[in-house]
């Protein structure tokens, strides 16, 4: 299958749907692997006209309703795997900051989220691992774990705007 970036202009209702889980024995197959680098290489090469690169990517944005997502979680490394993620907040602290999707262009809004949180989650080798976040990481891996569930930041946004007329 060719992977591309699904935006909401044409696949609204693609991305509305609830991912799958991936069963533990495919975790290392050649299709998860292969969709895995795709992930990777488009999110690092896409960057909007208002010069927005991504922070992290799911797998059902580019077509596959799967429970996999891709986070930058420093500015140094390339893009970490998550796999079956399950999260959990910690603590009741939230911050308003604003956000954006690859999938909606050229639109940003401010979303309320849990400041710290805990993720336990597969890596692309099969291992369950536990990492707690906080700050801009812990942001983005609420996003993508959103995308995970039908849940799009515009849902959870009341001031949607507009950054061009494209
Ligand atoms: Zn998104």
């Amino acid at each position: 299958m060719e992977f591309a970036l699904l935006t909401t202009a044409t696949h609204e209702s693609f991305l509305r749907q609830e991912s799958d889980p991936i069963e533990k024995d495919r975790i290392k197959s050649q299709e998860i692997k292969l969709l895995c680098s795709r992930l990777v290489e488009i999110a690092e090469s896409t960057v909007t006209t208002e010069g927005w690169r991504s922070a992290g990517l799911a797998a059902i944005q580019i077509g596959a309703p799967l429970r996999l997502f891709v986070v930058r979680v420093s500015q140094q490394n390339s893009f970490q795997i998550f796999i079956n993620p399950q999260l959990e907040f910690l603590g009741e602290a939230t911050d308003m900051r604003d956000e954006s999707c690859l999938s909606i262009p050229h639109v940003t809004g401010k979303v309320s989220r849990h400041k710290r949180i805990r993720l336990t989650y597969t890596d692309e080798n099969g291992n369950v691992r536990t990492v707690k976040c906080d700050g801009f990481v812990a942001r983005v891996i609420q996003h993508e774990n959103d995308h995970l569930n039908g849940i799009l930041f515009t849902d959870k946004t009341t001031e949607a705007k507009r950054t061009s007329n494209f």
